[in-house]
């Protein structure tokens, strides 16, 4: 029994340092860098924790000005006003990001696969892109609000 006790911790230690070795951990390591100083608590733990803010609470849901839809700690353009639709979420949602404007990674939190979003050029946390969205792209990106900022055209 004391035998197989060890060999059981040998194994386990040697695929704790197989894992470190893993490619998935250095695809999955994402380099998160605030840039806006003025972002509140809840906005930082929001893009640096991957929280999610409680949903209707975001004035961004009754924007329908045209307009762009930028990164709220780094400035980056996002999102097209025309992408914007009202899934009923209770979240500001979108059928489409701009061209590179964010970069993906599973997210197997909450018992659940789901595909996480970031700013491709700060690497914060925005949101999850679900596969239940218009037809046109059948994808829903469900952002934070307050990830955020809309300029509205002239
Ligand atoms: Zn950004």
């Amino acid at each position: 029994m004391k035998r197989f006790r060890r060999k059981f911790l040998r194994i386990l230690g040697l695929s704790y340092f197989l894992s470190l070795l893993s490619p998935h951990n250095l695809l999955y390591a994402v380099t998160k860098k605030i840039i806006n100083p003025n972002l509140t608590d809840k906005q930082k733990k929001i893009m640096l924790e991957e929280d999610t803010e409680r949903p209707y609470s975001s004035p961004l849901n009754q924007e329908k000005r045209e307009g762009f839809f930028h990164c709220a700690n780094c400035g980056a353009k996002l999102f097209d006003s025309t992408a914007k639709f009202d899934s009923g979420t209770g979240w500001p949602s979108f059928t489409e990001s701009l061209p590179g404007a964010f970069e993906t990674k599973v997210d197997y939190s909450f018992g659940m696969k789901r595909i996480e979003y970031h700013c491709a050029k700060c690497g914060v946390h925005h949101g999850h892109i679900f596969a239940d969205g218009p037809k046109s792209t059948q994808k829903r990106f469900c952002s934070n609000g307050l990830c955020l900022i809309f300029k509205p055209k002239n």
